[in-house]
């Protein structure tokens, strides 16, 4: 049995990188980037207005206050997408709208709130300092900049970015294809009716379900039965993956035949068994460009796995520099007793009492209890060595 620390580090050595694609950019949403973006151009491109009111000569107004008012002559007028014609001269101001161009001359705008409006004037009733209410051009960028380097996942943010910089394709990892394969002689497909002593098969549902968030491509294979000849089948079909789960059957029951298969066909396993709980009997293994997972079999379980080790090697395969985990810190409600032997990864539920963090186990938390991950909103992580946690102590929730 090997660590968690030690499992991730080994599966993480061990990942192949995959290829990238150009695609439109508003397809590249939760990709991860294969490509530094940079700015094309200054940015702002021009300097602009950040206030509706007048673009001034800060000089100009040095002595205008609340109670006396510096006149100036309105010259001309610069309006969103349509610069003044004419040059700032002294004593002069040119009406100015949001995002507007600053007219040349002028080194400062005056809020439109801190002005009386006359006919072919305007009495200024704040002082402004140079470079007030306005940004200039290349303000946050200059042309040839790095905005966002490669390794970071395409938000909806770096997309606004890259319709500003003209940026309609972009190159991006490709997708992680992950075939999914349950195994187990009582297993019932969705569609099967109920059976005495069967139950039915929930994980390539659960598991495709959590693929599918992290952005990559699940292929559901079926059920393989516990017997060699069906898994082969099975577990052949799947080498063609990037990635390939096989949920049951890693265990140490006489029917936990995967890892003999594996074998069979020339699979190299990694490791076997990890110091987590739940999901001990992780396999992780690979043929070639396949990395395989034998995931534990109760359905908490190998979703827990799959977040805990699959999921990084996911992200690595796509190019992902660092995951971003959504994570708070929340106060625990009860008293918990733990096994110290193994990490733990809670299931939670987490929720807000004046304006303050808590968290309550979701239910049972036995690795077959499926409400515990049904009803839970975080996952929450104890480190192995710790007996017990008490009411009122804080941890680090991960929303889920
Ligand atoms: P195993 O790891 O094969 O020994 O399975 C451990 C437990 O998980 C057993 O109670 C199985 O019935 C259950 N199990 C295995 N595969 C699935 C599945 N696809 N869906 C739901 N439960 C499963
Ligand atoms: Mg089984």
């Amino acid at each position: 049995m090997i660590s968690v620390s030690k499992a991730k580090e080994t599966i993480l050595k061990n990942t192949s990188f995959l290829s990238s694609e150009r695609l439109y950019f508003l397809d590249a949403l939760g990709r991860i980037l294969h490509e530094d973006i940079r700015a094309n151009q200054a940015w702002p491109p021009f300097s602009r207005s950040t206030m509706d009111g007048f673009a001034v000569r800060s000089k100009d107004i040095l002595n205008a206050s609340i109670k006396k008012g510096v006149v100036l002559e309105v010259a001309d007028e610069s309006t969103a997408g349509t610069p003044a014609k004419k040059t700032l001269r002294a004593k002069q101001a040119i009406k100015i709208m949001t995002g507007a161009v600053i007219p040349s001359g002028a080194d400062c705008v005056v809020m439109k709130e801190d002005v009386k409006e006359n006919s072919q004037t305007v009495a200024i009733f704040k002082r402004v300092e140079k470079g007030g209410n306005l940004r200039l051009k290349g303000a946050d960028a200059k042309k040839g900049d790095l905005i966002i380097s490669k390794g970071v996942q395409v938000t909806p943010g770096i997309i606004a970015l890259l319709a500003n910089l003209g940026r309609k394709h972009i190159r991006v990892s490709k997708v992680a294809k992950v075939g999914i394969l349950a195994t187990g002689d009582e297993l019932l497909k969705i569609n099967d009716k109920s059976r005495f002593g069967k139950i039915r098969s929930a994980n390539e549902y659960a598991l495709s379900a959590q693929i599918k968030e992290i952005g990559a491509e699940p292929i559901i294979l079926g059920i393989a039965k516990d017997n060699l000849g069906s898994l082969e089948k099975k577990i052949k079909s799947g080498l063609k993956y990037d990635i390939l789960l096989i949920s049951g059957g890693v265990s140490v029951g006489e029917y936990d035949l995967v890892q003999d298969v594996l074998k069979k066909l020339f699979v190299k396993i990694i490791f076997w068994k990890v110091a987590i709980k739940p999901g001990k009997p992780l396999v992780f293994a690979k043929k070639g460009k396949c990395h395989i997972f034998g995931l534990p079999g109760n359905t908490v379980s190998s979703m827990v796995s799959l977040r805990e080790f699959v999921k990084p090697c996911i992200l690595k395969m796509c190019g992902q520099k660092k995951e971003l985990a959504k994570v708070a810190e929340a106060m625990l409600e009860h008293d918990i007793k733990l096994d110290p032997r193994r990490m733990k990864v809670m299931r939670g539920i987490v929720s807000t009492k004046k304006d303050k963090l808590f968290v309550r186990v979701s239910a049972n938390q036995v690795s077959e209890n499926v409400m515990s991950i049904a009803k839970a909103n975080c996952f929450f992580r104890i480190e192995e060595g710790v007996v017990s946690f008490k009411k009122g102590q804080n941890v680090i929730v991960e929303y889920l």
